[in-house]
Parts: C-alpha cells; sequence; structure tokens
C-alpha cells in the first residue's frame, strides 16, 4: 500500500517509547465474574480479572441479561437507525425516564457512548453559550478535552482539584461572560474525588455552569447510586451530569441529564448526537434494568467498598506499596513503563492475574502505574492470590517492597 512506511514507523515509535498496545484475548463467564478464559498464545487458560471497570458486576447480573435477551428476543437486534429516522425504541424512553430519576433532573438524553456524550454534549453546551469560556479540570478524560476542543471556544485549565487555582481563574473573568466548569467526580487513574461542594460554591459566586463527570461514582457512589453529587449533597448545585452505562451499570451508552432546555438544546444540535444510530433495545433494557436494580440494592456498594478496603490492607500488610485511595480504585505505581507491562506481563502469565499496564499517555510519563478495581465478586482467597503474586513479580522486576516486620507495626 502507498504510504505504508508512515504507519509502520508510526508504530516503531510506540514499541521504542514501551508504550505499543498488546490487549489480552479474555473471554467473560457469565455467573463467574471475576473468573474469565485467556486465549494466550499457547491456548486457553482459567485467570482472574483484578482490572474491570464493570465494577459491580452488573454486567453478569442476572436481571441484566434477562432484560437484553428478552428484549433483543422481542424487539431483535439492531434500533434501525438514528433517533429521528426510526431510532427512538421504548426502551430507550423508558431508559432516559429511569436517568432523570435517578440524578432528580428535569431531563436526559442517551448516547452510544459516555465518550460520546462528553466529546458532543460539551462542545455543544459550549457553542451554544455565546462568548463562551470553559474551566476545566487539568486532570480531565480525554473524551472531555476533545469535547473542549471541538467546542472551539477559549478555555482555562486549572489545577487538578484545585478550587484557589480556578477562583483565580473566574475572578480574571468578566461578570457577565457565560462560563462553563468542567470536572470528573472521581477521577479514575487515582481514585481521588472532586471537591464538589467547594467548586459549586464558586461556579455561584463567579455566576458559572456547572458540568460533572459521574462515569467512575454513578450507580457505585450516593443514595440509590446516584453517584458523588448526590451524596455530597450538591445534585441541585449541578447543572450537567454526564454518565456512562458501561462501567457499574455494566453495559453500553452514555447520558447527560439537565434541566429541560439544554437537555432538549443538545437533542436538537449535538452532530455527535443527531447522526448516529441509536443504542439497541435490548442494550437499553439490560441498562435499565441495571440502574433499577442499584437504585433499591445497598448490597453491591457496601461489599464493593468492603472488598476494596480488603484488598488495600491486605496489599499493604505484604509489604506492598498501595498508593492511597478513598475510593475502590486502588492504583500500585511503577514509575517506569518497561516495569509495568513486564509485571502485568508475569501476573498474568505466571500467576493467572490480569491487570493491564497503565501507560502514557493515559498517565503522565512516570507515573506508571498497575490499577486493581476489586468487585463484589472478589473472594479472600482471591485477594490474597493477588497479594502473593504482587509480592513475587515485584521482586522479580526490582521494584520495592517495604520490610514485612515494618508492615505490621
Ligand atoms: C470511560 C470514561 C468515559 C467514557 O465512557 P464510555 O462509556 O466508556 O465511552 C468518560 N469519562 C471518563 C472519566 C471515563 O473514564
Amino acid at each position: 500500500m502507498i504510504h505504508n512506511h508512515y504507519f509502520s514507523s508510526a508504530l516503531v515509535r510506540l514499541h521504542a517509547e514501551r508504550r505499543y498496545r498488546v490487549f489480552a484475548d479474555l473471554e467473560r463467564i457469565a455467573g463467574r465474574f471475576p473468573h474469565a478464559t485467556w486465549h494466550s498464545p499457547g491456548g486457553p487458560r482459567p485467570v482472574v480479572i483484578w482490572c474491570s471497570n464493570d465494577y459491580l458486576g452488573m454486567g453478569q447480573h442476572p436481571k441484566v441479561i434477562g432484560a437484553m435477551v428478552e428484549t433483543a428476543t422481542r424487539m431483535g437486534a439492531g434500533a434501525g437507525g438514528t433517533r429521528n429516522i426510526s431510532g427512538t425504541n421504548h426502551p430507550l424512553v423508558e431508559l432516559e425516564r429511569e436517568l432523570v430519576d435517578l440524578h432528580g433532573k428535569e431531563a436526559a438524553l442517551v448516547f452510544t457512548s459516555g465518550y460520546v456524550s462528553n466529546e458532543t454534549g460539551i462542545a455543544t453546551i459550549a457553542r451554544l453559550l455565546p462568548n463562551c469560556v470553559i474551566l476545566s479540570d487539568a486532570w480531565n478524560h480525554n473524551s472531555i478535552i476533545e469535547g473542549v476542543r471541538r467546542a472551539g471556544v477559549e478555555k482555562k485549565i486549572w489545577r487538578h482539584n484545585d478550587v484557589a487555582h480556578l477562583e483565580e481563574l473566574l475572578a480574571a473573568e468578566a461578570p457577565d461572560r457565560p462560563k462553563l466548569i468542567i470536572f470528573e467526580a472521581l477521577y479514575s487513574m487515582d481514585g481521588d474525588i472532586a471537591p464538589v461542594n467547594r467548586i459549586c460554591d464558586l461556579a455561584e459566586r463567579y455566576g458559572a455552569m456547572t458540568y460533572i463527570d459521574e462515569v467512575h461514582s454513578a450507580g457505585m457512589y450516593g443514595p440509590a447510586g446516584a453517584g458523588i453529587a448526590a451524596r455530597e449533597g450538591a445534585l441541585h448545585r449541578i447543572d450537567v451530569i454526564e454518565g456512562t452505562l458501561a462501567k457499574a451499570f455494566g453495559c453500553l451508552g452514555g447520558y447527560i441529564a439537565g434541566s429541560a432546555s439544554v437537555i432538549d438544546a443538545v437533542r436538537s444540535y449535538a452532530p455527535g448526537f443527531i447522526f448516529t444510530t441509536a443504542l439497541p433495545p435490548a442494550i437499553c433494557a439490560a441498562a435499565t434494568a441495571a440502574i433499577r436494580h442499584l437504585k433499591v440494592s445497598q448490597w453491591e456498594r457496601d461489599r464493593h467498598q468492603e472488598r476494596a478496603s480488603r484488598v488495600k490492607s491486605v496489599l499493604n500488610a505484604a509489604g506492598l506499596q498501595v498508593m492511597p485511595s478513598e475510593t475502590h480504585i486502588i492504583p500500585m505505581m511503577v514509575g517506569d513503563p518497561e516495569k509495568c507491562k513486564e509485571a502485568s506481563d508475569l501476573l498474568l502469565a505466571e500467576h493467572g492475574i490480569y491487570v493491564q499496564p497503565i501507560n502514557y499517555p493515559t498517565v503522565p510519563r512516570g507515573t506508571e502505574r498497575l490499577r486493581i478495581t476489586p468487585t463484589p465478586y472478589h473472594d479472600d482467597a482471591q485477594v490474597d492470590a493477588l497479594a502473593e503474586a504482587l509480592v513475587d513479580v515485584w521482586g522479580r522486576v526490582q521494584l520495592p517492597l517495604r520490610h514485612r516486620a515494618l508492615a505490621a507495626e
């Protein structure tokens, strides 16, 4: 092919920087999560998954699978078009009603992914605000960055979770200029939480709109799984909530929720909503089943937090350096892309444990890490096996361990 060498040399560059990505070929086993089959180069092998964003195991919940199968059987596989052209199906309308109720907003709009909801939602909202300036947290996800870029308006980046810096930037703007503050409730690489109420205080003081990404918190935190803003009593202070149906809710799709006008405007102006086929009815029904279940069932949330603290204490007791986090995300800093990849490869090949390496550009260079995500379905024996495997691998790739006697103190 003409120009082929450009592509192959781009790949050579990635290999040289040790950030060429290799995907593990996995087959999840419904009903046995976190067990899976790894289709390794040497044939199929059993593994335990420790890095899934199916945080609560809802992807295998009988109610969710049941809704999906039953709906597909009745309504077929695809949606049949964009929402405008024959794609609005009843389960999708019901899903949006469910989201309205979950987040206590006037309206909600579903997209084909959380990525698209940020990318097209942010761009559309900002473009409809005359002379808008966007204030975006430095650690915001790539989907937010792309949304901001597409908006084509002025942007200011505030230092991660630094409200003093945010205030400085807000104060420098003319009082009547439309401002849009964008942040995440829970940052998924460090597992830290935004100071939601302090950000809302500033938004009120300086007349800014608030847009929160609750992708890593909806379903898992707050009353009925409504998220961190709800937990902090700040739901009414947030103008737009964005979330995914693919993480705690175990399915696929994204959404925004807010006032009737902002949602109707995005529905009417956002290209990433208008010009793409709607989610299939079966996926909508499955997501609705997951949301409904998590609204009334506290078991998954409690067990999730209990498992996360269990993993942290077992790993700490084994002398492993666990980055402190107040959430279910357990980052283990490696700080070297090669060692990070090697540790992950050894865990998979020799211990049947799957934790993929997190390297640049997902995290800054020098902060490469393994990111462990316990679920309600990881049992004590699996936690112990994880600790033993990590101790072995840490020794082999020459990463520091605390002395066990010290760790026990
Ligand atoms: C995963 C993620 C998204 C995108 O959601 P998808 O439904 O997977 O497309 C958006 N924001 C953040 C912070 C994410 O981590």
